[in-house]
């Protein structure tokens, strides 16, 4: 096949722009992105070696830096894996990657809303961009490969305008050179020479000083050296260093090795385990959800599993449970076989305790956290507590340390969120659950009339308003610290200690009986929409709520029912009214000095529909409702 033409994917144009037009700052993150790309090649054809050792390579794993100042050319070598001519063009043209187009959508909005200013560099290096990173700093970059194994090579090229070439090519071995000709540095932002050695030399210090592979420089037409032949790198592993030798500007380097995040990371958790084997692991929490998070098959690079220093795979998913998938890192263990197959790692026993070991370590650095650095925390759980709480619908977990780490609203503080320990720390001593509302939201839920009894008596109620939160706490959680969990808008609600709620038994009867009628009346005027009319006992300042029977779906899980397109049941609510509220009373007289009265249905739709309003649901006839409420108002006039 000769030369082709490939315009690239519209996502990965899109990119380009903003990375050409809006990334001013720290351009030199592009030689990073260059040779992890290139380590994780070198790591790619090491593995391969061990099984194929046709692939094994004679000479040494490295990456070569190539400088031409007179041409103005910089070179990333290594003599990796490489790429087929498919593989270039999937991988150098088009972006893989599920909510790519969103997140893009994001990205270019919040360019235009700061008008010509530039996106900021998290927010693209959340995205990872990688080897596109390379046109921040290049107007043209060219491509030779050659995949190992293969007879001969592929050559690619584009000046990141619309489109790239793909040719085939000689290359005498297997790797791959990326070749940048990088702007000038007239241009109205500022470069660095990109071809001066000392440049070069200090940005591999910074960023890549612990990459594996030796990274060398030569520079043409440059003197030779005495010590050209020294990589610029240390290479040590810093996994294996002690921890109190590794600073925190190595570690964070580290992890955007290991991560190809742009951001610092939250914390750091360094694991070791001895006994019958050994591993160690160095861990990462990001300081911001991926983009990607909520995809399902994201898990792009979470920890790396290395045999012996030996590169064995990424994103090695059993080694972190679902709940804890946006953890990085790597871990090294020292007797695990070296051609694991991923079918083996899912019952081996080395895993499962190394796994174990690391979600144990994981989690107490969250619980320190939370300890030492309450509103860091705080953040962490913006970002990631969701997910956390996505373990508690795992029943093979240890749900109860999902518990410690949770921070939930509650009526108890406007605007903190609140631990489960210190919730409990605050009950009275015979209480015995967790009371809770679930809402669209915590607007809602604050404002609800369910907790008016609730706060009448001091009692606190925890406020959940993500999407999550219905279903964990729909499949009957397990107690923590001894207590139940009770939603507080559903089944009857009895509060009160034992002698007072005989009391209020008996006051119940007589207000019932008096009741009666006026009950009767108005659940003919909502018969279509609520299972029962009955009075409550948990309201003080509202004339009426709707609540649900004890077992019957919320209507924040209905919802998700049905946008999960899933056939969802009628399931009417109850309409509670109190007897209490001078409405009520009024309503009540109305219907004594005449039974017939109309407006009494009348005033039950609009309880009703009231009620379905507070609790952040629609009416089902908005048109019907407003009617009947301007009519309320022309009569009051
Ligand atoms: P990422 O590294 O985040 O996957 P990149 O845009 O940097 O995204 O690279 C895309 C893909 O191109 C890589 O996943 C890899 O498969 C391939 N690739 C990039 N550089 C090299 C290289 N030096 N050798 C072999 N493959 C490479």
């Amino acid at each position: 096949m000769s030369s082709e033409s490939h315009e690239f994917q519209a996502e990965v144009k899109q990119l380009l722009d903003l990375m050409i037009h809006s990334l001013y700052s720290n351009r030199d993150v592009f030689l990073r992105e260059l040779i992890s790309n290139a380590s994780d090649a070198l790591d790619c054809r090491r593995f391969a070696g061990l099984t194929e050792t046709s692939l094994q390579l004679d000479g040494e794993y490295a990456i070569r830096l190539v400088a031409d100042p007179e041409k103005r050319t910089l070179s990333v070598e290594d003599n990796g894996i490489g790429m087929t001519r498919d593989e270039v063009v999937s991988n150098l043209g088009t972006i893989a990657r599920s909510g790519a187009v969103e997140f893009l959508a994001t990205l270019e909005a919040s360019r235009k809303s700061e008008g010509s200013g530039e996106t900021a560099p998290e927010l693209i290096g959340q995205f990872g961009v990688g080897f596109y990173a390379s046109f921040m700093v290049a107007e043209r970059v060219e491509v030779l490969t050659r995949h190992a194994g293969a007879p001969s090579g592929v050559h690619w090229e584009s000046g990141g305008d619309g489109s790239f070439t793909v040719s085939d090519a000689e290359r005498e071995t297997s790797g791959t050179t990326i070749t940048l000709h990088l702007r000038s540095s007239e241009d109205e932002n500022e470069l660095a020479d990109y071809t001066n050695e000392w440049v070069l030399r200090q940005i591999v210090k910074r960023y890549s000083d612990f990459v594996a592979y030796p990274i060398r420089l030569e520079v043409e037409g440059g003197e030779t050296r005495e010590n050209a032949d020294e990589p610029l790198n240390s290479m040590k592993a810093i996994w294996i260093r002690p921890a109190g030798e590794v600073d925190d500007d190595e570690l964070k380097e580290f992890y955007k090795h290991v991560s190809h995040d742009w951001n610092d990371p939250l914390t750091h958790v360094w694991a070791r385990i001895e006994g019958t084997f050994e591993a160690r692991g160095l861990l990462f929490v990001p300081s911001v959800a991926p983009f990607d998070l909520y995809h399902r098959e994201m898990a792009h690079r979470g920890i790396q599993l290395y045999v012996k220093r030996v590169f064995i795979m990424d994103e090695c998913r059993e080694l972190m449970p679902e709940y804890l998938r946006f953890v990085k890192g790597v871990v090294d263990a020292e007797d695990l076989s070296l051609n694991v197959s991923r079918e083996m790692l899912q019952q081996d026993a080395q895993i499962v305790t190394i796994r174990t070991h690391l979600v144990k370590k994981v989690t107490e650095s969250l619980l320190a956290l939370r300890r030492d650095d309450s509103e860091r925390y705080r953040e962490f759980w913006e970002q990631f507590g969701p997910v956390l709480k996505e373990g508690l619908l795992d029943l093979a977990e240890k749900r109860e340390r999902i518990y410690e780490l949770m921070l939930c609203a509650s009526t108890h503080h406007e605007s903190q969120l609140t631990a489960l320990d210190d919730v409990v720390e605050r009950m009275a001593d015979d209480q015995e659950t967790f009371y809770y509302l679930s809402s669209p939201s915590l607007e809602v839920a604050r404002s609800s009339p369910h907790l008016e009894a609730f706060t009448a008596r001091g009692i606190e109620v925890l406020l959940f308003a993500d999407p999550i939160d219905e279903l964990w706490l729909k499949r009957m959680p397990p107690e923590y610290r001894d207590k139940r969990w009770q939603s507080i808008d559903e089944g009857e609600i009895d509060l009160g200690s034992a002698r007072e709620k005989e009391k209020a038994k008996e006051e119940r009867k007589d207000e019932e009986d008096a009741f009666k009628g006026l009950i009767a009346r108005l659940r003919a005027g909502v018969q279509n929409d609520v299972k029962e009319v009955r009075l409550s006992s948990r309201l003080t300042t509202s004339p009426a709520c709707l609540v649900r029977d004890e077992g019957d779906l919320s209507g924040p899980m209905l919802e998700i029912l049905k946008q999960s397109g899933r056939e969802v049941p009628d399931v009417k609510p109850i309409l509670e009214i109190n007897p209490e509220h001078p409405l009520v009373e009024r309503l009540k007289t109305l219907h004594e000095e005449n039974g017939d009265d109309p407006r009494v249905a009348e005033y039950a739709q609009l309880l009703y529909g009231q009620a379905m309003l507070a609790d952040g649901g629609r009416v089902d006839d908005p048109v019907e409702f407003s009617r009947r409420v301007t009519e309320l108002m022309l009569a009051a006039l």
